[in-house]
């Protein structure tokens, strides 16, 4: 693969992948021979239908995904219109009748089990896929994204013939059909932490992929028609927001799964007043690392890298909002710059890139809007020097100091990777900062005081509290929001709950 770079100087360059780690080595002093993970095992379609009732389907259009790091075409996906979401609908109500209701759990554990290993069998393949629809660093695919959504499909496996356990005393039904959208961050992680429990609860699914990112949805159809699970039970279409809106809208839809942006969010919470449809909305967040001068201070510098730079910074629970504790602000801005340096940015398939590809033209043009919203309110930027390559869509590393909590590059979520750092003095002020948002997803404390953690996590109003590190995720500890990051929780036992209509 070549790219066309532009070096730091602004002059354009032309380098294949050994000429371009050669550049970077006399530039920075160290060597990284280029490691581009093979394609050659993947199986990719030119078009794909949708998978309804077991069937691929004809749509009447199509739409191209294109690879965001290169901007090339990868394969047509099927947009779905009104009446492609009602058939897929009306086959996972018949399914959900007709077969899925009758199955016992221990079978339904036996299905779930079998997508989770021919996923590990495939797992290569995903990781590969994942990379090059959404632009994310192959290392993360492989080392996240992938074995973590086979993870969930394990996990809730195990739950199937377990509900009784699970829910003692109580009775509860399958709630039917449901309807799942997601984002174009994770996809098939997404996918996984919705379908997984549906699945397990006994409901019937009709999912939807996330316009740029719709092939890893489409892989896992295949798995699902690999361990033959009986046709309908799963049904996977890929469209745009309208298409979303049709399966929200649809009157056999009797619960909603989303993840995705809280302005969206409010449009399903208006168009489901009034019916019985259960929902849980899984939206934006912009998450306070809070860094006490006791903390250790290296490993702190690692969980700010990591909670902000992970996945382009493209992460609803990303650390996006930095408390420093102002007697070492100095000391951590001098080690973040420093590490920025290392940060390698390029071909999300190369083994070594630590940051990839923004996942489309629209998300760069946000995230540039709200940079410059940053410079134009006066607080002061700073950007790693990396070369980036010509195509494909990037943004450079990058962080804001000088920022007040009033600036829009504190208030709005970025959904980049770009750093807001503020201070504070007592740990009151930290919680007062911290909480200071319309969000409650996900903050991070780091100290040397067990004590001041628990003080700090039972203050701050948000779902998921990291002491110590940032952006771990485990299928049996659930995952959601407060405030307008949403409501309902998934991942773990609470996950089950949203799936399951109970009668007390
Ligand atoms: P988005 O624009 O809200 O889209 C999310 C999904 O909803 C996509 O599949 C989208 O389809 C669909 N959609 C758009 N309009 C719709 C409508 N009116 N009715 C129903 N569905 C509709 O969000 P995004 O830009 O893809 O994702 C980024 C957002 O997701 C961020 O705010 C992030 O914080 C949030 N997120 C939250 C979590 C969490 O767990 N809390 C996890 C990941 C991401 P199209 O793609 O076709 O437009
Ligand atoms: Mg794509």
């Amino acid at each position: 693969m070549t790219f066309k770079e532009k070096s730091a100087s602004g002059k354009k360059l032309s380098l294949n992948g050994d000429e371009r780690s050669h550049s970077t080595q006399k530039k920075q002093g160290w060597e990284y021979s280029a490691s581009p993970e093979s394609t050659d095992h993947i199986q990719l379609r030119k078009k794909y239908d949708l998978f309804i009732g077991g069937q691929w389907v004809k749509a009447a259009k199509y739409f191209p995904t294109i690879n965001p790091a290169t901007e090339e075409k990868i394969a047509l996906a099927a947009f779905a219109s009104n009446s492609d979401v009602n058939k897929a609908v009306l086959s996972a109500k018949r399914a959900y009748e007709k077969v899925w209701s009758k199955v016992s759990p221990k079978e339904r554990a036996k299905y779930i089990f079998r997508i989770a290993r021919i996923m590990q069998e495939k797992a290569r393949e995903f990781a590969v896929i994942e990379s090059m629809d959404g632009g994310k660093p192959i290392k993360e695919s492989k080392g996240i994204d992938v074995p973590l959504s086979i993870a969930h499909f394990f996990y809730y496996a195990g739950w199937a013939d377990k509900l009784q356990f699970a829910f003692p005393g109580k009775k509860f039904l399958p709630v039917g059909v449901v309807g799942q959208i997601i984002p174009w961050n994770f996809p098939l992680l997404m996918a996984a932490w919705k379908i997984a429990p549906a699945l397990a609860c006994g409901n019937t699914v009709v999912i939807k992929s996330a316009e740029t990112t719709p092939l890893t949805l489409y892989k896992l159809a295949e798995v699902i028609e690999e361990a033959e699970l009986p046709a309908g039970v799963v049904n996977i279409i890929s469209g745009a927001g309208e298409t979303g809106a049709a399966i929200v809208n649809h009157p056999e839809v009797k619960k909603i799964a989303f993840t995705g942006s809280t302005e969206v969010g409010k449009i399903i919470l208006r168009s489901i007043a009034g019916t019985d449809k259960k929902v849980t909305l899984e939206l934006g967040g912009k998450a306070a690392n809070i860094i006490f001068e006791d903390a250790p201070i290296d490993q702190a510098i690692e969980g700010i890298i990591n909670g902000i730079y992970f996945n382009q910074g493209h992460v609803c629970c990303a650390g996006s909002r930095l408390l420093v504790q102002e007697s070492i602000k100095d000391t951590v801005v001098k080690k973040l710059k420093y590490r920025l340096r290392s940060l390698k940015v390029g071909d999300p398939l190369d083994k070594n890139t630590d940051v990839g590809a923004i996942n489309s033209k629209e998300q760069l043009k946000k995230i540039k809007e709200l940079v410059s919203s940053g410079v134009d309110e006066g607080c002061t930027l700073y950007q790693s020097d990396c070369t980036l390559p010509e195509r494909g869509f990037w943004f450079r590393p990058s962080f804001f100091t000088n920022v007040a909590q009033s600036n829009r590059i504190a208030r709005e979520e970025i959904f980049g990777p770009v750093l807001s750092i503020m201070t504070f003095r007592t740990p009151k002020e930290a919680i007062e900062k911290a909480n200071n948002t319309q969000y409650g997803l996900s903050a991070g404390i780091w100290t040397d005081k067990g004590s001041k953690i628990f003080k700090m996590a039972g203050d701050i109003k948000a779902g998921v509290v990291w002491s110590n590190t940032f952006n771990k995720f485990n299928p049996a500890s659930p995952f959601g929001g407060y405030k307008e990051s949403g409501f309902g929780r998934e991942g773990g036992l609470h996950g089950l709950k949203e799936y399951l209509s109970f009668n007390e």
